[in-house]
């Protein structure tokens, strides 16, 4: 069965229900309600004054609106309930109206002033006969929630086969409910104990399947053999001798991680996760400078291509003069370019290559593939770990990843890597100094960001707005630089920075920010993680409250990248609470443990997510316990070979094996 079987789903609601990520009929049952309404409609003469209450009501007059200003509406109409004749009033439902016709029996949800024997409605509701619970889902325009909760509901009645990916034996050791039923209650919940007995069931095999992929490559990973190098530790030192700094302990630690896991028979699968600026990049160098002195070629991959031509530059920096070649291969540049650089790599010539992803995906050969570094490793789902090592023959693997979690988690979800963790920071760092603003405290930003203009100094805008797609958002980030442009008397000369602009104009604004020209730089998040331009020193972030505190910290780590000092101004009327964990700490680790309590996971796997490794009903913090048993459980279901009488994990480990 399609989407497109169920009755009212065309053409139209089929684009929405996709831009919702909803693609298949598993995907609308997937689609879990993020919270839930509580239908309990009271008579009116158990009102209490200022509280939200529901009542059902007949109406009885005609609903007039009035357009008080732009966005600005009012609709007003009386109603009868238990004789009780009300003024109704609802704000900005001009578009009800019609549907508001006299006798209709509605739901008025708000609250009833019994004084003026008013009442101001913030909902109103059709069709419901009783108290009931209502699931409510994440929308899109053109889509109500009627609209899913129609949907599903047909799902559920017309789709046969609901596959159970629990094993039975599991099942039945916890009672579980079955899959269908967990569906119909999840989505139709009767009481909050059905909501509870449906969670715990789906959460619990949502879990068990992520911890299954984890386990299973755990498990090959502890096998595989690699290549064994012959290097002596004094001959790979000399990368690190030649640095312009001391390592830091935990660097210096990591570096030995790196070369027991090089020098020895298994293959190397590490994950370098420290904190932005803790100095990741370095430790890579090392282990590439290491595998091409035991004459085998390194990739790595970046997730943009301007990190990736970043990379390239500091790293060509230090690794040229020890005769290591280096090349950057990227989307944007010219077929002939790109073909000798693929010629020089396929004939070994070049012992280390620079890009995205593109690098594996796109048929690039190696002359003799030893090593593969992939930065920012959240980004790829647990599936696409180990597309990753295809290429040549066994390479040794080693993950870079900016977002520090708790150890505890990080042993769980990259429970298949090795870990070398860095807490320590270089020293001699500044700390950023972080402060949050209110909207109409805008102008203390504004007399900062001149301040630091006046001392050449550079300065980063985000804004989330831009990464919407609608017209709409896109234009306030347009308002964002005629802000600045009437603030700064048209002087100062801004770039903006967003998803829409093609490669070629993102990396020649990048290049002017870098060089100076662009004094301000708007951008949305494409401005990521591991962006360096030293001379800037501030960061202005808007809206700061849509973002994880996680995010925002790595976002902040794009200043205070040289020895004076940086500034962080977040500037947001909601959420100031949480925004202040920013003002106190500059530690990632901290920060995310911070997050953790307060948002459940955070956001450990960015704004935009993607990849497997994000759920759609489990939470790693709140779940936790069930993703340890889950854990427990999977990789018994491993050791005994459970998966053999299972289709579904039959077939992912031939995709896991084939890949590997
Ligand atoms: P990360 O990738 O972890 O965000 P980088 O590797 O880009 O951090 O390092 C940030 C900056 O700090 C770079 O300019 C790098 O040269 C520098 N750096 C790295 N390690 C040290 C150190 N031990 N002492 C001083 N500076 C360092
Ligand atoms: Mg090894």
């Amino acid at each position: 069965m399609e989407l497109e079987d169920i009755k009212g789903i065309g053409n139209n609601l089929l684009k929405k229900l996709n831009s919702l990520n909803i693609y298949t009929i598993d995907d609308l049952l997937e689609n879990y309600p993020y919270k839930y309404n509580f239908i309990n409609i009271i008579d009116i003469n158990n009102a209490v004054e200022n509280e939200t209450c529901m009542l059902k009501a007949n109406i009885v007059g005609e609903a007039k609106v009035q357009y008080i200003k732009r966005n600005f509406n009012r609709l007003n109409f009386k109603a009868i309930t238990n004789n009780i004749i009300l003024n109704v009033t609802i704000f900005n439902r001009a578009f009800l109206k019609n549907n508001l016709t006299i006798n209709r029996e509605v739901v008025l949800v708000g609250k009833y002033n019994k004084l003026k024997n008013s009442f101001i409605a913030s909902d109103i509701k059709f069709n419901i006969t009783d108290n009931k619970i209502e699931p409510v889902y994440h929308l899109v325009e053109g889509i109500t929630n009627n609209n899913i909760i129609k949907f599903v509901d047909s799902a559920l009645q017309e789709v046969d086969g609901i596959p159970d990916y629990i094993p039975d034996y599991l099942n039945k050791q916890y009672h579980f409910l079955s899959k269908r039923d967990a569906l119909n209650l999840i989505h139709k919940p009767n009481n909050i104990d059905d909501i509870k007995k449906a969670s715990i069931r789906l959460k619990y095999e949502e879990l068990f399947n992520f911890m299954f992929k984890i386990n299973y490559l755990k498990k090959i990973n502890s096998k595989a053999k690699g290549i064994k190098r012959d290097v002596k530790w004094e001959d790979a030192n000399k990368f690190i001798l030649n640095l312009p700094f001391e390592l830091t302990s935990d660097q210096i630690n990591a570096t030995k991680d790196i070369y027991n896991d090089l020098t020895n028979e298994n293959r190397m699968n590490r994950l370098v996760l420290g904190d932005v600026g803790s100095g990741k990049t370095v430790i890579a160098t090392y282990a590439i400078y290491l595998n091409y002195l035991s004459g085998y070629q390194s990739a790595l991959m970046a997730p943009t291509e301007i990190l990736a031509s970043q990379h390239f530059e500091s790293i060509k920096k230090n690794l040229e003069k020890l005769n290591v070649k280096v090349a950057l291969l990227t989307g944007s540049m010219k077929k002939n370019e790109k073909s000798k650089i693929l010629t020089s790599l396929k004939n070994g010539e070049i012992n280390l290559i620079i890009g995205t992803h593109a690098l594996i995906s796109e048929g690039v050969e190696f002359h003799n593939l030893g090593l593969v570094v992939t930065d920012e490793q959240h980004r790829f789902g647990v599936g696409q770990r180990n597309t990753l090592r295809d290429k040549g023959n066994v390479p040794d693997v080693l993950y870079l990843s900016a977002t520090p979690i708790p150890r505890t988690y990080a042993l769980t979800i990259y429970g298949d890597l090795d870990l070398s963790i860095i807490k320590t920071k270089p020293s001699g760092r500044l700390e950023i100094i972080t402060k949050v603003k209110k909207e109409d405290e805008i102008k203390d930003v504004l007399y900062k960001m001149l301040e630091e203009l006046k001392l050449g100094h550079q300065i980063y805008v985000v804004s989330p707005l831009i990464e919407n797609n609608d017209g709409l958002d896109l234009k306030s980030v347009l308002d964002l630089e005629e802000k600045f442009n009437v603030a700064f008397n048209n002087k100062i000369s801004i770039g903006i920075l967003h998803g829409k602009l093609k490669n070629k104009e993102k990396d020649e604004i990048m290049e002017k920010f870098k060089t100076g020209e662009i004094k301000i730089l708007i951008s949305t998040t494409v401005i990521e993680v591991g962006v360096d331009v030293p001379n800037s020193t501030m960061m202005v972030i808007y809206n700061a409250e849509r973002f994880g505190l996680a995010t925002l910290h790595q976002l902040r780590g794009r200043v205070g990248r040289n020895s004076v000092q940086s500034y962080c101004y977040l500037v947001s009327n909601k959420d100031t609470q949480r925004l202040k964990v920013l003002e106190e700490s500059n530690d990632g680790f901290y920060i995310s443990e911070k997050d953790f309590e307060m948002r459940g996971q955070g956001d450990l796997f960015g704004v935009k997510q993607s990849g497997e490794a994000t759920f759609k009903i489990a939470n790693l913090k709140e779940d936790y316990k069930i993703l340890l048993q889950a854990k427990k459980d999977s990789m018994e279901f491993i050791d005994n070979k459970g998966y053999e009488d299972m289709d579904y994990y039959q077939k992912m480990i031939e995709k896991i094996n084939f890949i590997n």
